[in-house]
């Protein structure tokens, strides 16, 4: 045996696994690898790719090492996004194998993509010359290259043609590169002319973008033009040779930003989201990870594409709720993408015309830099906002519209403008029942109601997607015809506004309409288009859209979000009717909005109304404080699942049990969540409570450390910072 056989290099690798740590591997003679080198890998009877990681890796017995497979020909992963990966992992309490499987999303771009064969002009003349051969050559003769098939159209004549000029060496085979999937876009391309006001905010994004890691927090009211003025930190990162990302939360839907985009670099971002075709996908991660592609548009995922001289990131909405990520990893792309911008050491906008309570505190704090727009552009006023008080002005019977909102939707119509009624309820009706025995109509599987869908006439569970046939008996007690709808869904309000106003062309807009986002966008830009007088919708139709025509919006029930037990209610609730009412009068008509409220009388109808934001923000941070509640104080979630409610309800008072004492954090619970039941597993939670400089990540992982052993069905999810307390 010769004596360097023992000196195998062995290298970590992190798999795409719940592994806590990397795995070692042997690196096989010739190969070279470095930290970031994506890699195929042995891992069981599988193979997987990988990332090669940083730091010594485990001792592992030499007759159980295995070497690489092979080294991608692919850029390597940077330093910047692996310390991501580890710290995100750390903060979210989620195995690092599973942060990097975010990385690696799209396999089949490890491979470079292919050339493709082409065509150029040599400097030999043919043997004779026919009319088709001249047109070839003239189109050749700018010396760039050309697909056979592409030359051959583009002249009017036969692939025969294009062959046999090739078999006479005047044409010579080249290899193209492929074609970039969006042009490079122009910072200079037609830079718009800005107000004072957003000239100066402008100016201070500018200086940031080109400075290392800050927070710019852009607080402007809706339609006040945020967009262009981060597109001016945009431009001024793309001047220092930088990578950008913009995200934004209904990328899918919102078309319209992509054509302002390129209104002002010339040119598309690249987009990232789950509706981006795969093939298409493949190619933006390996042009990202080649810098090839320079911006990208993309829903939170993107902050995971494999940048490598990413340089800024702007969080449109930042507010928004569709940031979290409530499945596998649990993390908040907003805070993710501040923790991006520290660790690659550059600058991070966060914009929203109602900000988060955490990012207002954090820029009262001086840890944000508050940039604050306070006119809508164009001097387009605001809406009046006012609120209708329903036990005043109630509904006909079995309706959902006060007169008071019915009138100014006539005049409305008579105007020709267009109104917008939103509701945050999809479907017929969140309840069915028997009128003659009562019975309910519920999910098998989960703790909720079946929704009425009366379009396809089905009642859906809007949990686990269970769907069944309405039927026209009740299965309870067997009469027939008396089940009735209880309480309003967007469907039955297009039912009573076609029965007020049925010469108007009506639309409603809901995640789960039929033809899906294509049919969406076409229906959206339809709107754009006033090819509607009314729109009903969910709060899809709240985020960023540009309706030209919607002078009135009418909130159905302002009430909706407020009797939840979350203590985000009021925040959420205030940011999606401001943003709701704010669609309206973006182009400078006079507008309104209209909240139909039990509770007029409620801080958040009052803040709304007057349009006093600065009064509910200082309210809610201070109720915050007093209680504790993020940003003051910290909280993570902690969810217990199994197929028995025994099994679920033992395991969580066994991690109860293994609380460690500690003079800063406490544990509330386990208390059976409020959705019991989902998808047939039944659910626990508890609630860990600390002090702002508590460390709760490693409260928690002592608890589910020394608590009991995961056994049968259950399944634990650790929850930092929670969101949602279903
Ligand atoms: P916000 O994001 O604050 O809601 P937008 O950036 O969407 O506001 O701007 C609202 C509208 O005003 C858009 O149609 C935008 O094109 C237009 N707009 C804003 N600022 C300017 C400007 N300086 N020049 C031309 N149009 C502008
Ligand atoms: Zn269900």
């Amino acid at each position: 045996m010769k004596a360097d056989s023992f000196a195998v290099r062995t290298v970590p690798v992190l798999v795409p696994m719940p592994a806590e740590r990397p795995y070692s591997y042997s690196v096989p003679a010739g190969m070279t690898v470095e930290p970031g080198s994506i890699v195929r890998v042995p891992l069981g009877p599988r193979e997987v790719a990988g990332i090669v990681w940083d730091g010594p890796s485990d001792e592992v017995d030499a007759r159980k090492l295995r070497p690489i497979s092979e080294v991608f020909d692919c850029p390597p992963i940077d330093e910047a996004a692996r310390r991501f990966v580890d710290w995100l992992a750390a903060y979210t309490l989620s195995p690092p194998g599973m942060v990097a499987r975010m990385l690696l999303r799209a396999p089949a771009a490890f491979d470079p993509e292919p050339f493709i064969d082409g065509l150029t002009l040599t400097a030999n003349r043919p043997d004779r010359m026919t009319a088709a051969r001249a047109r070839a050559l003239e189109l050749a003769a700018d010396g760039l290259a050309w697909t056979r098939s592409g030359l051959a159209h583009a002249a009017g004549v036969s692939l025969t043609v294009i062959d046999g000029l090739s078999a006479q060496g005047v044409f010579e085979p080249v290899r193209i590169p492929p074609r970039p999937v969006v042009a490079a876009p122009d910072p200079d391309f037609a830079q718009p002319e800005l107000t004072a006001e957003q000239a100066a905010a402008a100016d201070v994004l500018r200086d940031a973008a080109a400075g290392s890691y800050s927070v710019a927090l852009l607080d402007g009211v809706t339609g006040s033009g945020k967009t262009e003025v981060y597109f001016e930190a945009v431009a001024a990162a793309l001047r220092k040779g930088r990578q950008v990302l913009i995200l934004l939360p209904e990328i899918a839907l919102t078309q319209a930003f992509l054509d302002r985009f390129q209104n002002r670099f010339g040119a598309k971002p690249a987009e990232w989201h789950s509706d981006v075709p795969p093939r298409m996908r493949e190619k933006v991660w390996r042009q990202v990870a080649e810098g090839r592609v320079r911006v990208v548009a993309g829903a939170r995922s993107a902050l995971f594409l494999p940048f490598k001289e990413l340089g800024l990131v702007v969080v449109d909405e930042e507010h928004d709720p569709a940031y979290k990520q409530e499945d596998r990893v649990f993390y908040n792309a907003r805070d993710m993408a501040v923790v991006r911008a520290r660790i690659g050491g550059f600058p991070v906008v966060l914009s929203s015309a109602t900000p988060s309570i955490e990012s207002r505190v954090n820029s009262e704090q001086g840890r944000y830099t508050r940039v604050a727009l306070t006119a809508r552009f164009a001097d387009a006023e605001l809406p009046k906002l006012g609120a209708i008080d329903m036990r005043r002005a109630p509904p006909a019977r079995g309706g959902f519209l006060s007169p008071v909102l019915l009138g100014h939707m006539r005049e409305n119509l008579g105007r020709g403008e267009q109104s917008l009624l939103f509701l945050n309820r999809r479907g017929y009706a969140p309840l069915t029942l028997c009128r003659s025995c009562g019975h309910r109509f519920q999910c098998d599987d989960c703790s909720s109601w079946l929704v009425e869908h009366r379009f396809r006439s089905q009642l859906v569970c809007h949990h686990c997607g269970h769907a069944e046939r309405r039927p026209e008996a009740c299965p309870e007690c067997g009469t027939f015809d008396h089940l009735v709808a209880c309480g309003p869904g967007v469907e039955r309000i297009a039912e009573e506004v076609v029965n007020h106003f049925p010469d108007a062309r009506t639309i409603v807009l809901s995640s789960d309409i039929l033809g899906g986002v294509r049919r969406l966008r076409l229906e959206l830009e339809a709107i754009a288009k006033g090819e509607a007088d009314i729109v009903i919708g969910t709060q899809l139709v709240a985020k960023g859209h540009n309706f030209p025509n919607m002078t009135l919006v009418g909130v159905v029930d302002a009430d909706l979000g407020l009797a939840n037990g979350d203590p985000r209610a009021a925040e959420r609730t205030f940011q999606l009717l401001s943003q709701v009412t704010g669609r309206a009068g973006r182009t400078g008509k006079k507008s309104i909005g209209l909240l139909q409220t039990y509770q007029p009388d409620h801080p958040v109808m009052r803040a709304i109304v007057s349009g006093d934001s600065e009064s509910f923000y200082e309210k809610e941070i201070a109720e915050r404080e007093m209680a504790r509640l993020p940003p003051f104080g910290r909280l993570a979630g902690i969810i217990v699942s199994a197929q028995t409610r025994a099994e679920a309800e033992a395991h969580a008072r066994g991690l109860r049990r293994a609380a460690p004492e500690a003079r800063d954090i406490h544990v509330l619970g386990p208390a059976e969540a409020p959705l019991a039941l989902i998808a047939g597993r039944h659910r626990f939670r508890l609630l860990v409570q600390g002090e702002r400089r508590s460390d709760i990540q490693s409260y928690v992982r002592a608890m589910l450390a020394n608590g009991p052993k995961l056994r049968g069905s259950v399944r634990v999810q650790a929850d930092i910072d929670p969101q949602s307390f279903l």
